[in-house]
């Protein structure tokens, strides 16, 4: 295998399928189905998972709300997204723990990192919600702070874009498509990958960040075990 621990990044909004906010148990069920493809084969698996289908921080400010209720808001969401998608992978068979950066003891494990890499060297696939645990942060700041903090090799951004273009592919039909790109080409270029905290964290700490189309069946493995699938971001 090329990667023995990998974090993958799901966006709140990838649960929704073709609904317009919320969760649709088909999807979840087809990235359980996935994500077992990939821990069948003994490789370490981590989730963070966004919040975006249910509240984000911004657009309640944007109504007038203060933003960091709404982020509160924000960081819950991913937590009830989280204990969906534990539910789905359980019915997959797959064994899991949900670690929560929010205390919320009777529903989540409280994050300790040392437990989340024991749980990991066992074969369960921890899922991480509640972000990093504070307001004006995003899922992917988290996503790249608990790869870093658990050592895992590679950073998967399972998007509904197969990867990163010269310029917005659902737009520009001239875009092309990148197979390598460096850090430094991505911020000179102006691509957007992740916001610019999560990034240069990604950066400074020499992880790898691939961005894949994860709606395609079979894909999250391929990327997995090496093949040239997705964008991949390196130094
Ligand atoms: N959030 C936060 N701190 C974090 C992560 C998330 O306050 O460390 C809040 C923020 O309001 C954000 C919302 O949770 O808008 C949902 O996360 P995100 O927008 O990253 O979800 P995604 O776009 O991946 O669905």
């Amino acid at each position: 295998m090329h990667y023995k621990r990998i974090l993958l990044k799901l966006s709140g909004e990838a649960l929704m399928g073709n609904r317009q906010y919320g969760i649709d148990p088909q999807r979840l069920a087809e990235y359980a189905e996935e994500i077992k493809s990939v821990v069948e084969k003994g490789i370490e698996l981590a989730i963070v998972i966004g919040g975006g289908n249910i509240f984000r921080g911004v657009a309640g400010a944007s109504r007038g709300m203060d933003r960091v209720q709404g982020d509160h808001m924000g960081m819950l969401a991913t937590v009830i997204n989280g204990l969906a998608l534990q539910s789905a992978l359980e019915d997959a068979d797959i064994q899991t723990r949900l670690q929560s950066a929010i205390k919320i003891n009777e529903v989540a494990e409280p994050f300790i990192r040392r437990k989340a890499i024991r749980h990991l060297e066992k074969g369960r696939v921890v899922i991480f919600g509640g972000g990093t645990g504070n307001p004006y942060f995003t899922t992917d700041s988290a996503a790249v702070l608990r790869a870093i903090e658990i050592h895992a090799d590679v950073i998967l951004k399972g998007t509904r874009v197969d990867g990163i273009y010269t310029a917005d592919p659902e737009k520009n039909k001239e875009a092309t498509k990148f197979d390598f790109i460096t850090f430094e080409d991505v911020i000179k270029k102006g691509l957007k990958v992740m916001d610019t905290t999560a990034f240069t964290l990604s950066q400074e700490n020499e992880l790898p960040i691939i961005v894949f189309d994860m709606n395609k069946p079979g894909n999250l493995l391929k990327v997995v075990t090496g093949e040239k699938v997705g964008t991949k971001v390196n130094l």
